[in-house]
């Protein structure tokens, strides 16, 4: 136990029962090899608790959402699919010059 008045709080790894100084407020373990035991622990809680097949449901969900949100990147990347008599009909209905729409939507 350290007495100093510092920011940091002194924390006991739940790993190895270690006592350290941390600053971080979510660090709860010692080190990274402790982390990574705890979370295998909490992986495992959550299997024993949900079973085998809510994992494997919750696992692809996340597969899932994750391909989601790639193609959604993608998407957004993308300059949109038209042509430039499209734009330039478009143009026209706005009364702009094709310049100036291009400018003004940034295609
Ligand atoms: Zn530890």
């Amino acid at each position: 136990m350290q007495g100093k008045l510092t920011k940091k709080r002194l924390v006991i790894c739940p790993i190895c029962g270690i006592d350290f100084n941390s600053d971080n407020p979510t660090k709860i373990y010692c080190s990274p090899e402790c982390a990574e035991r705890g979370h295998k622990k909490a992986v495992r809680k959550y299997y024993n608790r949900t079973g085998p097949e809510r994992i494997n449901n919750a696992v692809v969900a996340e597969q899932k959402f994750r391909q989601e949100a790639a193609e959604k990147r993608r998407r957004r990347a993308k300059k949109p699919d038209v042509s430039i008599e499209d734009i330039a009909v478009m143009a026209r209905k706005e009364h702009l010059t094709y310049g100036q729409y291009v400018a003004k939507y940034g295609l």
